[in-house]
């Protein structure tokens, strides 16, 4: 890689400009409050579809209350990694619509990959974990995933990766005509 580097100039320029964009533009989304987004910031929780943890525990499976209600994550390759047909994606926690089929791409992590989200319904806070950023149903706090940003992705603005895993969301698919 170095040799390959060396001997191609304009290929070590670009290559350092790519690095400096992406560092940069990791730095601007973690310390800027003002980065576009359709996610709702940590300060503006809604929780309107939140219900008592026993109402949780009732409605649902095991597996579902461990991945929404106590932030658990997916096996990889779950069924919908790789379910690009028309359709959307709910809550499986409340029912509300978080995504499009039309912001689902081929991220290649192994849980389903969103650049982007349904405006207002997808809550960013930062994870316990104090490295990531975790993200929640606005309405009911369902535990989704994580956020991502900066990873060099050419999806259109706001060019996030939504990692979010398979048991937080239902997809309906298009009706076929
Ligand atoms: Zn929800």
């Amino acid at each position: 890689m170095r040799s390959l580097l060396s001997s191609h100039p304009s290929l070590t320029s670009k290559f350092r400009a790519l690095i400096t964009a992406t560092t940069t533009r990791s730095f601007y989304t973690m310390s800027t409050p003002t980065t576009f987004t359709h996610c709702v910031p940590a300060d503006q929780p809604n929780g309107s579809k939140d219900v008592d943890d026993a109402t949780w525990r009732t409605k649902l499976s095991a597996h579902e209350y461990f991945i929404l209600r106590e932030k658990g994550t997916d096996a990889r390759h779950g069924p919908l990694d790789k379910v690009f047909a028309p359709g959307d994606y709910f809550c499986a926690g409340c029912g509300t619509h978080l995504y499009t089929a039309g912001m689902k791409y081929d991220c290649g992590c192994g849980w389903p990959g969103f650049w982007d989200c349904v405006p207002g319904v997808v809550r960013e806070q930062p994870d316990k974990d104090g490295r990531r950023t975790e993200i929640v149903c606005n309405l009911c706090n369902s535990h989704l995933g994580h956020v991502f940003r900066g990873e060099g992705f050419t999806n259109p603005p706001p060019n996030e990766r939504h990692c979010v895993n398979d048991t937080a969301v239902k997809f309906v698919p298009a009706e076929s005509k």
